[in-house]
């Protein structure tokens, strides 16, 4: 794989299909939109407001695509450094206050009855800004539960995603094993055998 370092968003464009969901939190994947965080120069991959549409959709936030304006989506990419922030614990008065501001517009919790006892529904985002409502909240309960110290980066050099390591005896290391697991593995047997194969 040709990697050029530094090259931040000049590179192709990341779209839809280039989001993971493998933070074990949707604050932490809303988090993992900016991408390659290791390079000086991040990757952005909500490029157009668009892109917001369909990430919000694909994190299984609305049903159906909510049109997103350009306002909508430098608030998303202003919400989104306050919750990097916020994982990373160096969130001051500003940071906080973008994400107070932002579960505002989340959908109201509501108590449910069903067979198998009291549950609790998050009501269904009308729009992107009740999207990024429930990104909010989401943190703020991650918070609550006392989660922060389990908010860990991947170990691989080249990755920088953010995951929150549910584990037993939090063991893990890797963003996911299949992608930063095995690429370390790759990466040792080739050191091994001294093929020199990189990334
Ligand atoms: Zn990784």
């Amino acid at each position: 794989m040709v990697r050029t370092r530094g090259s931040g968003s000049g590179g192709a464009p990341a779209r839809n299909g280039d989001w993971l969901f493998l933070a074990d939190a949707l604050c932490a994947d809303f988090a993992n939109t900016l991408r390659d965080r290791w390079r000086p120069t991040a990757r952005e991959t909500l490029i157009e407001p668009r892109d917001l549409t369909a990430w919000v959709v694909r994190a299984g936030i609305t049903s159906e695509a909510h049109p997103c304006s350009p306002a909508d989506l430098a608030r998303a990419r202003e919400l989104r450094d306050a919750v990097i922030a916020t994982l990373e614990q160096r969130a001051g008065v500003p940071e906080v206050a973008v994400v107070n501001a932002a579960t505002t517009a989340a959908p109201r919790r509501e108590l449910t009855a069903a067979a198998n006892g009291v549950q609790v529904s998050a009501g269904a985002a009308g729009d992107v800004g009740a999207g990024l409502g429930l990104v909010a909240a989401d943190l703020i309960d991650l918070v609550a539960a006392g989660r922060l110290p389990q908010v860990k980066e991947c170990a691989h050099a080249r990755c920088g995603l953010l995951y929150v390591d549910r584990s037993r005896g939090a063991r893990r290391r890797w963003c996911s094993m299949q992608r930063c697991g095995n690429r370390a593995k790759v990466q040792r047997h080739a050191r091994r055998t001294g093929d020199g194969a990189d990334g």
